[in-house]
């Protein structure tokens, strides 16, 4: 590779190295990929620094573009293993990491991926394994609720991502982003929002302002439910119209002819009929889904 990308100095997050690397491999940006690369070294680092790595520990990275957060993670961690869908990429990454023997870079669509023999198979003898990464703003709820649903072994997912989208995983009850999407994170996770980041940052621009959210993952989650299925089911449709309250969405989901039995079973489990469900915490959502799934309504 040419001396100017070895070495100290070397890393590829300045707007000219980015460019310089696109041109020489004529790369194009695809846009239905997300793709928007970092050109910010301290973003970098403090992306990296949330992820509380050291060389005992691993790190997966999702979608390492031309390598820019791999070359800071492979600073820090005793193993990185980066998944990247687009083949054109590999080459460059191939270059850009040849020298980082614990660098092993995967091609494949994490989407797909069984991350869990992956994971055995990558991080065997690490001592803690968290997934960085600048995450496609297109398959980011996606692929963060596969990480959680799958119970895969992580101590931190620390990702840049859209916001808006940070802020709603983020925001806690009583606030206008809580939504569904907040109680399923913070059920798996203790959700905190690390900083906002300008669209400046990144080659392409994107559209949308980002921020870096750090998830740390819980060994159980803060509320123990009956079946956690009908629990995330209840959330959904407790949420499905905001402007409506909890016992009219509830109608929906429960029957129209059960006003009378829902009424009593929220006053059952202290729940005021007439709040709305960006009101309720985890627990008190817990609480309710048991006591419908109690009434065996389904
Ligand atoms: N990590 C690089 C950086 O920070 O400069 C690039 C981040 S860019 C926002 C997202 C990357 O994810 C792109 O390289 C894109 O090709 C890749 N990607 C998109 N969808 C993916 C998927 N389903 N699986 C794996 N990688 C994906």
């Amino acid at each position: 590779m040419p001396s100017e990308a070895k070495g100290e100095g070397a890393e590829v997050a300045t707007p000219a190295r980015t460019r310089a690397i696109i041109a020489r491999h004529g790369f194009a940006f695809k846009k239905s990929l997300g793709q928007n690369f970092l050109i910010d070294r301290n973003i970098l680092r403090t992306i990296v620094a949330a992820a509380e790595l050291d060389k005992a520990k691993g790190a997966l990275e999702i979608g390492p573009g031309i390598g820019a957060l791999t070359q800071e993670l492979a600073k820090s961690a005793g193993k990185v293993t980066a998944v990247e869908i687009d083949q054109r990429l590999l080459p460059i990454l191939e270059e850009v990491m040849s020298e980082e023997p614990h660098v092993t870079l995967v091609h494949g669509d994490v989407l797909k991926l069984d991350l869990r023999a992956l994971i055995a198979r990558e991080f065997e003898g690490t001592s803690g394994l968290s997934v960085v990464a600048n995450l496609p703003y297109y398959v980011t709820t996606p692929i963060l609720m596969k990480l959680l649903e799958e119970r895969l072994p992580l101590q931190h997912i620390v990702v840049m991502i859209q916001k808006e989208v940070a802020q709603r995983m983020t925001a806690s009850p009583g606030s206008k982003a809580y939504g569904s999407l907040s109680v399923a994170v913070q059920y798996y996770t203790e959700a905190r929002l690390v900083c906002t980041v300008p669209h400046t940052v990144f080659i392409p621009q994107p559209n949308v302002d980002s921020a870096v959210i750090k998830l740390t993952v819980r060994p159980e989650p803060p509320v123990a439910v009956t079946d956690e299925g009908f629990f995330f089911r209840v959330v959904q449709a407790s949420f499905a119209q905001r402007r409506k309250t909890l016992l009219n969405n509830l109608l929906s989901f429960a029957g129209k002819d059960r006003r009378e039995a829902l009424i009593q079973l929220l006053d059952a489990v202290a729940i005021e009929p007439s709040r709305r469900a960006e009101t309720l915490s985890l627990a008190e959502f817990a609480r309710l889904a048991d006591a419908i799934l109690a009434q065996g309504w389904e």
